[in-house]
């Protein structure tokens, strides 16, 4: 039993790893995970759905602003769900294009407030690790805990490749590695709220690490500010 609310801010570029470790680091803890990217997703997803180009910031906020691209999460079994106007999007928003149209989408300061707004309402109830691109920065400034967990493009890329073949899906690594690249330069060089690294975020670059020795070092800062937690 925890007798405060653990806050845990985890960002990073990509394919970092941030989403599996984040998991698994909230399971070990019994907290929740709220993965902000995927909300980002289901914006983006929304607009591809409706045929609204995502580069169309007006009509992307518009869509946003009169309520026809409600994004909600829920958990079941502790894993979370992503609803998209009352529907599970949570498979449907996990693709390369949707990838893409997020990070557009997310460009928007107006669908940056919609959204980081949801977030901390999540967050004020709750003991939570939330993960993304500016939890340490914007969303959660004052997270007790604030890790920044990045690699290598090239091994982000292979873990990526690794990912997307498990899954049955045809994948090429050149190709893979310059949309990586296209993403992070993307989400870096915005102008609202960028990825960046929080001033007191601990940096984890887990090129040469393996998911037990990632865990393993993520949990350590956890443990170094809260205890040890049963
Ligand atoms: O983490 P994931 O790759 O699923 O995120 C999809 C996109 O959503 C990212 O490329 C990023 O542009 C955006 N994002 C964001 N802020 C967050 C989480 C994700 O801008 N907190």
């Amino acid at each position: 039993m925890q007798d405060k609310l653990l806050s845990i801010a985890i960002d990073g570029p990509v394919s970092a790893g941030k989403s599996t470790l984040s998991d698994a680091v909230a399971n070990h803890l019994g907290i929740l995970h709220l993965d902000t990217g995927a909300m980002y997703r289901a914006v983006g997803l929304c607009a591809l759905r409706k045929g609204i180009p995502p580069e169309d910031e007006q009509r992307v906020v518009d869509m946003c602003l009169n309520g026809h691209a409600r994004v909600d999460v829920d958990y079941v079994n502790q894993s979370q769900r992503t609803l998209l106007n009352g529907q599970d999007v949570s498979e449907d928003i996990r693709t390369e294009e949707v990838g893409f149209a997020a990070s557009t989408v997310s460009r928007y300061p107006d669908v940056r407030k919609y959204l980081v707004e949801r977030q901390r309402e999540i967050a004020g109830k709750t003991s939570i690790l939330m993960d993304g691109r500016d939890i340490g920065t914007v969303v959660l400034p004052n997270a007790p805990v604030k890790i920044f967990l990045t690699a290598s493009p090239q091994a982000r890329a292979k873990r990526r490749y690794q990912q997307l073949l498990r899954q049955g899906r045809e994948a090429d690594f050149d190709k893979v590695l310059v949309d990586l690249i296209a993403r992070d330069k993307q989400d870096a060089g915005r102008k609202a709220d960028p990825l960046r690294q929080a001033e007191d975020a601990v940096l984890l670059d887990t090129s040469d690490m393996d998911f037990e020795s990632s865990m393993r070092a993520i949990l350590d800062v956890v443990e170094a500010r809260y205890g040890k937690q049963q």
